[in-house]
Formats: structure tokens, sequence, C-alpha cells
């Protein structure tokens, strides 16, 4: 008869503190331990309809996963991880399980879930030096050419892989991981988490190839007159937006994307980096998605003295991680929630126009908002409060209001469909795109998401792309 723990609340785990986490980059969760992890798999009733693993985008057998923890049989558990997802540390750290697989666990029904997203960083980290079992599968002769190498890209490599397809990965930039290395943190998320997981794929037989922008190193038509059978397009979302208001051109004023791009992949947060940013200060970053809150929490660990999340709706619409959320306000963050930026004030010394702070940020003008009518998303709209104009005195100004996708693309890709909002357009529920032996998936194709819808994608076309080449 098998034992369950009927705690109503989750096994905790061990987090650093804010005062010492705030002004390091080292990781602020720790994971579980062995002990932690079995008694928190003890939560798991195994229910016989699994509703869990419907939440779940690439279906993970949850209940499965979980009786091996329970049995300490680790490698089992990653054995049946990994027959579903290619990147589990990843995965077991970033994913937003609470509004997925957790979201669904009866457990928290009367209480909290099982906590599935630290298991499964359990087992992916305890079974670090596995890799994925392999099919004996023959070889096929055919080669993919895969653009990008963010998680849509890595996990249709993987299953091209194991297919026995050739699966050559292009990537613009010089390091493998699309977003898990430019854009989220090594706080939240180590490199060399990101870098073991593609050992993984390079033991797989994953070919990268770094610093190819396709498009200009090469296009997508060369790429066919290379030999390659296939061409699947994993080149997310990485085109920044801007509010339009006056003063974004200033000194001082970044997109996420740049400062977070010059952070955690230029290291700029190293003494004497090679693309530095204004550290220390005080910073506004407007917008209230994971972006910003990563981008909030850089920023104070880079020294700043002091850091605002502006966000125009209120904390009950924040699109972030709730435990972001909390960690950033733990740590000191101050959000000024119903508030929208109006301009950017600028830095101007009449008497001296040699004064190095002349067309620096000096500060932000934001007005105060409350919430009118739903949007058609169902959305509380933002509406202005007359007359609430205020200044906030910061030197930096972090821009985080959404990303779209490169245009490069669809510019250099002949008979290539997107839609109005620059994402290529695929068939419902499928990765074909108009171009025949071209398909694509990821943020290119939804816009920004998330990294399991990403990975979803990339399996899906994975199986589209092998049935293709074998109907060839
Ligand atoms: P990306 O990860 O964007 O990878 C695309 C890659 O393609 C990049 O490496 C890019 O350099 C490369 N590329 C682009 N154009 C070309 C070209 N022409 N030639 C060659 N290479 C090219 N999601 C979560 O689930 N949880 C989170 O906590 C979370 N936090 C986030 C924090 C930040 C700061 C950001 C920016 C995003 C976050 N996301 C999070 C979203 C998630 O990371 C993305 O949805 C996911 O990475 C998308 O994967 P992708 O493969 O489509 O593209
Ligand atoms: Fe276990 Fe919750 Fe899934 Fe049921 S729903 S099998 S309790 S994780």
């Amino acid at each position: 008869m098998a034992k369950f723990n009927m705690s109503l609340t989750r096994t905790p785990v061990s987090v650093r503190e804010p005062s010492e986490r705030s002004r390091d980059f080292i990781e602020v969760c720790s994971g579980y331990t062995l002990d932690e992890a079995i008694t928190e798999a003890n939560r798991c009733l195994g229910c016989k309809d699994k509703p869990c693993v419907k939440g779940c985008p690439v279906n993970i057998e949850i209940p499965k996963f979980i009786s091996r923890i329970k049995e300490n049989d680790l490698e089992g558990a990653y054995e049946v991880i990994t027959l579903s997802s290619s990147l589990p540390a990843i995965c077991g750290r970033v994913c937003p399980q609470e509004t997925q697989c957790e979201a669904k666990c009866v457990r928290g029904i009367k209480g909290e879930s099982v906590a599935i997203g630290r298991l499964e960083r359990f087992v992916a980290d305890s079974c670090a030096a596995i890799d994925p079992k392999k099919k004996d599968t023959a070889k096929s002769g055919k080669r993919v050419a895969l653009v990008g190498s963010g998680p849509s890209a890595l996990a249709c490599a993987a299953d091209l892989a194991i297919a026995g397809h050739e699966a050559v990965v292009f990537e613009a930039l010089h390091e493998v991981g699309g977003v898990l290395v430019y854009g989220i943190p090594e706080f939240r998320l180590p490199k060399s988490v990101v870098k073991r997981e593609v050992e993984k794929l390079k033991n797989l037989g994953v070919e990268f190839v770094t610093n190819a922008i396709i498009g200009k190193t090469l296009t997508v038509a060369q790429l066919f007159e290379d030999g390659y059978d296939a061409v699947f397009i994993g080149s997310g979302a990485g085109l920044p937006s801007f509010m339009g208001i006056p003063g974004e051109e200033l000194k001082g004023v970044y997109s996420a994307n740049e400062f977070l791009t010059r952070v955690n992949l230029m290291k700029a947060y190293k003494t004497d980096p090679v693309t530095p940013v204004m550290k220390g200060g005080r910073v506004a970053v407007v917008g209230g998605g994971n972006v910003a809150m990563d981008a909030a929490r850089c920023a104070l660990r880079l020294g700043a003295e002091k850091v605002y999340v502006v966000y125009r709706r209120s904390m009950a619409e924040l699109p972030a991680r709730r435990e972001e959320v909390e960690h950033a306000i733990e740590e000191g963050i101050d959000f000024r929630l119903l508030t929208n930026p109006k301009r950017i004030i600028g830095y101007k010394n009449e008497n001296d126009p040699y004064d190095e702070r002349n067309g620096s940020v000096k500060a932000i003008e934001c007005v105060k908002m409350e919430l009118g009518e739903p949007d058609e998303r169902g959305r509380r709209r933002p509406i202005e409060v007359e007359g609430s104009e205020f200044e906030l005195e910061v030197d930096t100004v972090v821009i985080s209001i959404g990303t779209t996708p490169n245009p490069l693309i669809k510019s250099t890709t002949k008979g290539l469909e997107v839609t109005d909002r620059g994402c290529i357009k695929t068939k419902e529920g499928s990765s074909v795109t108009s171009i025949e032996g071209v398909f694509a998936g990821g943020d290119a194709v939804t816009g920004a998401a998330t990294v399991i819808s990403a990975m979803g994608a990339g399996r899906l076309a994975a199986r589209e792309i092998d049935e293709y080449l074998k109907s060839k």
C-alpha cells in the first residue's frame, strides 16, 4: 500500500537571503536535496487520469517520473522525462509551471499543488552526467538546417538527431542557447546548466555553427543549394518595441534586450567588460513581464541604489511569474503600479555645452493610471488620470514593453509569408510555412511566449520534418 505525504503545503526549497543574493549573480534557488525531493514526491497521488500531464505542453509523464523519485530511482525518472523533454534542467527552472502542469494538479484543489517543476529540476541536476537514451536508428542521409539556437531549435534538433537525420544549427550569436543565454540571467538560469544541456545534444550528434546569420552569412535558399533537405526557422522574437515617447534617444535609455544581452552574454557585470552598461544610480524599468523583472533585478545586482518597475496596470494584471515578482519585491525593487511614462527628460547644462552629462537621462515623467473597461483580451484598459503627472528622478531607463520577430529572414526569403505583426505564418496547428521544405516554430511564429511552448513547437516541427523527409 503506497504511503502518501498528505501535507497541504509543499516541501520548502532553499532560497538565498534577499540581502545576500541581490548583490551577486549566483543562483537564487538551490533546489531540493534527495530527502526533500522524496518527501515532496510522496505528496503525488499518482492520479489515473493524470490531469497534470494535460497541462504540460510537451506531455511529460509526470506521475510516472515522480513515482521513480519515490523509489529513489533517479535515472529511471530522468529516462521518463527525457522521452518528452530534451531540456529538463532548464524547464525545471524557468517554466511557468504554476499556470501549466501545477495548475492542473489535484493537490492544488485543497492546499498547494505538487512542486512538479522543482522535482523536474532535481532529477535533471542529479542526472547531469547522463545523456538522454539514443535509439539505434539508422542514419537517414537527410540533412536539416536549423536557424537559431533557442529552445525551439534545440528541441527540434534533438528529435531530428534521434530520428537519424543530420541536424545542423546556425546561430547568429557567438554562443548557443538563444534567450536562455542572452536574456535569462545567471541568477535564475546558470549558463553552465544551458551548456550542459547543449553538450548532451552534441552527444546526440547535433552540430552547431555560431556567428552565422541566416539572411546575411547565408540565405535560406543557399541552405537548400548547399544540400540541406529541409530548413527549420526558430529565430525567435528579438526585435525590441519602444514606446514612441520623447527622450527615448537619450544616453542611458536601453531596450531590455540590449541591456540583458550586455549583462548576460557579454558579462557587463565583470570589471572592464567589452560592452559596458550604466551601473549604479537610479533605474526605471518600464513593463511588467518576466523580461522586466530580469532587467530590474540585474540593475540591482549591478549596484543600482534604487530600481523602479513602472507598470501601467495593477499587480493583478502583472504578467511576470509570481515567484519572480515575489523575489523582486523581497530584493527591494520598488513597484510603481498604475503608472505610465509620458516622456524621458534629459540633462542639459545651459552654461556648459561640454558637460558630459548633457544628453543623459535625468528623470522620467509619468502619469497615474486607473483601470477602465476590459479590452478584447479581457484585461482592464488603463486610462490616464488627468493632471496626475509627476517626475521620477532616474539615471537609466530600461524599456521592456515587448518584442517582435526580426524582419531579416522574411526580407531575404522569397515567398515566406508573415502576419502583420511580422510573425512567420504556419498552417493551423502545424509548423509548415508557405515554402515547401521550410518549417518554423517558437517565438518567430507566436511572438514572445515561453520556453516550453517554443520547445513544444520544435518537437512538433521535428515530427513534421521527419514525415516530410520520409515522403520525399
Ligand atoms: P529564442 O530563444 O529567441 O532564440 C532564437 C535564436 O535565434 C537566438 O539565439 C537568435 O540569436 C537566433 N537568430 C535570430 N535570427 C537569426 C538569424 N537570422 N540567423 C541565425 N540565428 C538567428 N520563458 C519562460 O518560459 N520562462 C521564463 O522565465 C522566461 N523568462 C524570459 C526572460 C527574458 C529576459 C526573455 C527575453 C524571455 C523569457 N522567456 C521566458 C521567454 C522564452 O525565453 C522564449 O519564449 C523562448 O526562448 C523562445 O524560444 P525560441 O527558440 O523561439 O527563440
Ligand atoms: Fe500527482 Fe498532482 Fe499529477 Fe495527480 S495531478 S498525478 S497528484 S502531480
